[in-house]
């Protein structure tokens, strides 16, 4: 069996991403991201370096905007494939754009490919789901292709081949899944982003361990593995409202709107129950309520630490973006969760912190990874009563600040553990920096010095038999 594997994006980092997957002539695309800050040519995935070959099937691994945000871009340009995604993250495709798009509008986006934006528009809003089949966990789709196609030097060919794809639980956010194809007696797995411990709402992943022919494996904690684990952030998160509290004051956790917000909500609705910080209002806004919504759908068919558990049984309050600047939690103690996570100008997070950065008995928990442009970042790195700049803007931070990681991306030595129990022969690393994969790469080759193990960069042609 012949198979192509081509980064199109999100080689080397955490950005456009976007992966290409040929099958014996039959032409895979997994994922289609915008890049989190770059809006120049690689902002979208790279289609040009496709040339000609055949792409008969889009598989989207989940609703993240680095693998999701460049579906309009997909389906403008390939609009004859066959799309696919689980139940869920068809579910959040609509809600996902239409904040990608509202972003869009306020960027700078003359460097993108002319023409690459033209269905990033509301109107196309209710398209884009409805054209995406949607498949359970566990159950095996038929992908087959008998049209002639161009297969690139290899020249025209004809591919019968017979495909069978299944997503299986990635225990990342509500409906990520991670990819196995199977064809001709071989097995070939993309993970997308992956968890395969619990978290406090999802389960974690049921990735299958079998023997793998090829596997392609996302890094994001590969550089080193995280001191802490879930539960003694969890104390640590307890030690920290306390301490606000009992200085009368209110804690932000500024958290991605999409899969961080929900499961934070739990962590904090934990808290309260055991008993281990008091029972305070609850405060979230912006998009997340339409995503719990979702969440919410799937309490009992895509599995969770409580099974069943619905959001809606968490009492909160739902903060409007026009009037949160006066809500009750400048005046009473309180606990804000609320996106985005690295308070990206103009989102909710970032404007309470114009007001919150200077009330002493405040406090700020910054909740996930940070990236370097951001006013997270810069946030995070300052020092109390020194002035930084946050967005251009002179500030000084007179309340609190702490940081916590509640990482809803595999540590490494699971990672790790999932390569060397599948024993792939083919190994690709991706969706991490070079230290991550270079870390990773390294402790494969000193375990099984025989695999194949490749960090791909952006168009690089991988061509193998298995
Ligand atoms: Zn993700
Ligand atoms: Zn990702």
């Amino acid at each position: 069996m012949n198979i192509e594997l081509m980064m199109l994006g999100g080689a080397g980092e955490i950005g456009a991403n976007s992966c290409y997957l040929n099958i014996d002539g039959h032409g895979i695309i997994i994922d289609s991201g915008l890049h989190p800050r770059r809006r120049d040519s690689d902002a979208l995935p790279h289609l040009e370096l496709l040339d000609e070959r055949a792409v008969d099937t889009f598989v989207l691994t989940h609703a993240h905007t680095d693998h999701l945000g460049g579906l309009p871009y997909i389906m403008k340009s390939l609009p004859h494939a066959r799309m696919i995604a689980t139940r869920p993250t068809r579910d959040l495709i609509e809600i996902m754009l239409r904040n990608t798009i509202k972003l869009l509008k306020i960027d700078d986006t003359a460097g993108l490919p002319s023409g690459a934006l033209d269905y990033y528009v509301p109107a196309m809003l209710d398209k884009f789901s409805v054209v995406f089949e949607s498949v359970l966990y566990n159950e095996p789709v038929k992908l087959t292709s008998d049209r002639a196609i161009y297969n690139g030097a290899s020249g025209k060919s004809t591919s019968s081949s017979s495909i069978n794809l299944t997503f299986h639980d990635a225990g990342h956010i509500i409906g990520s899944a991670g990819a196995l194809f199977e064809a001709g007696g071989a097995a070939i797995m993309h993970t997308g982003d992956v968890q395969f411990s619990r978290q406090a709402l999802l389960a974690g992943a049921s990735l299958p361990r079998h023997h793998l022919d090829c596997l392609i494996i996302e890094c994001t904690n590969g550089a080193d593995e995280h001191p802490r684990s879930y539960d003694e952030e969890k104390v640590r998160l307890a030690e920290f409202i306390n301490h606000i509290v009992n200085q009368n004051g209110s804690v932000m956790l500024p958290t991605f709107a999409l899969g961080k917000t929900q499961e934070v909500l739990k962590v904090v609705s934990n808290l309260m129950n055991a008993g281990r910080i008091p029972k305070l209002p609850i405060y979230t806004g912006g998009m997340s309520k339409r995503i719990s919504k979702i969440y919410d759908r799937y309490a009992h068919s895509v599995p969770r630490v409580e099974p069943g558990f619905q959001l809606t049984s968490i009492p909160l309050t739902y903060v409007k973006y026009e009037t949160m600047m006066s809500a009750k939690f400048f005046n009473e103690p309180s606990i804000v969760v609320i996106s985005s996570g690295m308070l990206n100008e103009g989102s909710p997070s970032y404007q309470l912190a114009q007001r919150w950065l200077g009330i002493r008995n405040f406090g700020i928990g910054v909740m996930g990874y940070q990236d370097s442009s951001t006013p997270g970042y810069a946030l995070l790195h300052s020092e109390r009563d020194v002035e930084f700049t946050m967005a251009n803007k002179t500030v000084t931070r007179a309340c609190e600040l702490e940081r916590f990681r509640f990482s809803a991306h595999a540590q490494r030595s699971e990672l790790l553990d999932y390569i060397f129990e599948t024993k792939p022969k083919h190994l690709f690393l991706v969706h991490g920096d070079p230290a991550a994969t270079a870390s990773m790469s390294a402790a494969v080759k000193a375990n099984f010095p025989d695999m194949n193990v490749t960090i791909p960069g952006l168009g690089e042609s991988h061509r193998f038999e298995i």
